[in-house]
C-alpha cells in the first residue's frame, strides 16, 4: 500500500528547497524527491552574486546545501528518487518514482529546466569527452587548453569567463550578431583578452568521435557559408534550458516548448481549468525570468497555496 503525504515536491532545486522550507514550518512534512540533478542548476553554478543577503556573493552549491539544512530542521525529507510517472486523475495524486509509489494530496511541481544541447550526433557522442554543459563542473580539466563556449545569453559568458580560469583561449561562438546576455556581463566577457567572440557561426560537426576526445569543431559562417575546422580541447554548451515537465504532458496545460503553463504564476491547469492542489514553481514554469530570486518566490507562493487548500479541505 502506498502512504499518502499531505505534500510532495518534486525537485530540489531553489524553488523545490524553498516550497520545501515554507511548507515544513507549516508542519506538512514534505517529501521532497529530488530528481535527476539534485540541488538543481545552483548546484553547478559559480558565485552567485545576485541573490539578496549575501554582499559578496556565496557559492551555488553553498547556497543550495543551506537551504536544504534550513528544510531538513523543519521537518522536510528528502528521497534521491525522481517521477517516472504520475497519475492526476485520482485525488490524493499518484506518484510513480523510481523508489517506488507515493500519493499525495497536494504537489508542487519544481522540476526545474536542465541543460539543452545541440543535438549532433558528433556532440552527444563526446559528451564527457571534451563537450560539456556544465564550466564550473568540468572547467578544471581544461587547464591551459583551448576551449569554445557556443551561446549569446548570460549563461554563456558567465561560463566564459569562469574557464579563463584554467584556459588558456576562450571562444566565444555564437549565432547571430546581437546577443541577448545582460550589459555588465557581455562587457566583461568582451574587455577579457583571453575571450575572443566568433559571430553569425553555428557548429556543423564536433570533431574527435573517433580519437574519442574533442579535437576542434567543423565551423560554418551563416553569412557567406564558409565552412572551416577551428582546433579545439572542449566544447562547452550554454545555450539555455529546457523544462522537466515531460511527465506531465497531456495531465497539465503545457506551452509550446514544454514549459508549464500557470495562472497567478503557480496554478497549474487542465484544459484552461485550474487543477486544485497541484502548483508549479521555478524554471519549469517560468521562461521570462528565470532567476534564483524567482524560482524562491514562486517556490514560496507555491507552498502557502498548498497549505491554504490542505487547511480548506480540513487537513
Ligand atoms: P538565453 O538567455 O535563452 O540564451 C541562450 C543563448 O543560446 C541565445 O543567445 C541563443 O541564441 C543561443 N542558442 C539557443 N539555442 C541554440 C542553438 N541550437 N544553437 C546555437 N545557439 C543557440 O539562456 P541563458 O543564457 O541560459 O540565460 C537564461 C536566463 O538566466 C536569463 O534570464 C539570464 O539572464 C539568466 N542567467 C543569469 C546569470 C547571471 O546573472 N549571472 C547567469 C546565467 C543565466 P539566440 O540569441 O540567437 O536565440
Amino acid at each position: 500500500m502506498a502512504e499518502t503525504r499531505d505534500t510532495v515536491i518534486l525537485g530540489s532545486g531553489c524553488a523545490g528547497l524553498t516550497a520545501a522550507i515554507y511548507s515544513a514550518r507549516a508542519n506538512l512534512k514534505p517529501l521532497v524527491l529530488e530528481g535527476h540533478e539534485p540541488g538543481g542548476q545552483l548546484s553547478i553554478t559559480s558565485l552567485v552574486e545576485n541573490f539578496p543577503g549575501w554582499p559578496e556573493g556565496i557559492q551555488g552549491p553553498e547556497l543550495i546545501d543551506n537551504m536544504k539544512r534550513q528544510a531538513t530542521r523543519f521537518g522536510a525529507e528528502f528521497q534521491l528518487a525522481h517521477l517516472e510517472k504520475v497519475e492526476l486523475g485520482a485525488h490524493p495524486f499518484r506518484l510513480h518514482t523510481s523508489a517506488g509509489e507515493v500519493h499525495t494530496r497536494t504537489l508542487i511541481i519544481a522540476s526545474g529546466a536542465s541543460a539543452r544541447w545541440l543535438g549532433l550526433p558528433s556532440e552527444q557522442a563526446l559528451i564527457g569527452h571534451g563537450v560539456s554543459s556544465c564550466a564550473t563542473c568540468d572547467g578544471f580539466f581544461f587547464r591551459g587548453k583551448e576551449v569554445g563556449v557556443v551561446g549569446g545569453g548570460d549563461s554563456a559568458m558567465e561560463e566564459a569567463l569562469f574557464l579563463t580560469r584554467f584556459a588558456s583561449k576562450v571562444t566565444l561562438l555564437h549565432r547571430r550578431p546581437t546577443f541577448r546576455a545582460s550589459k555588465i556581463m557581455l562587457e566583461r566577457a568582451m574587455a577579457h583578452p583571453n575571450i575572443e567572440f566568433r559571430t553569425n557561426c553555428v557548429i556543423d560537426e564536433v570533431l574527435g568521435v573517433e580519437e574519442k576526445e574533442v579535437k576542434g569543431i567543423k565551423l560554418r559562417d551563416v553569412v557567406t557559408g564558409m565552412t572551416e575546422d577551428l582546433r579545439l580541447d572542449g566544447l562547452f554548451l550554454g545555450i539555455g534550458h529546457e523544462p522537466n515537465a515531460k511527465a506531465f504532458a497531456g495531465q497539465i496545460d503545457l506551452d509550446d516548448d514544454g514549459y508549464v503553463l500557470t495562472r497567478e504564476n503557480i496554478l497549474t491547469t487542465r484544459k484552461g481549468l485550474v487543477i486544485p492542489g497541484v502548483y508549479a514553481c521555478g524554471d519549469v514554469q517560468d521562461r521570462k525570468y528565470r532567476q534564483a530570486i524567482t524560482a524562491a518566490g514562486t517556490g514560496c507562493m507555491a507552498a502557502l497555496e498548498a497549505e491554504k487548500y490542505l487547511e480548506e479541505h480540513g487537513r
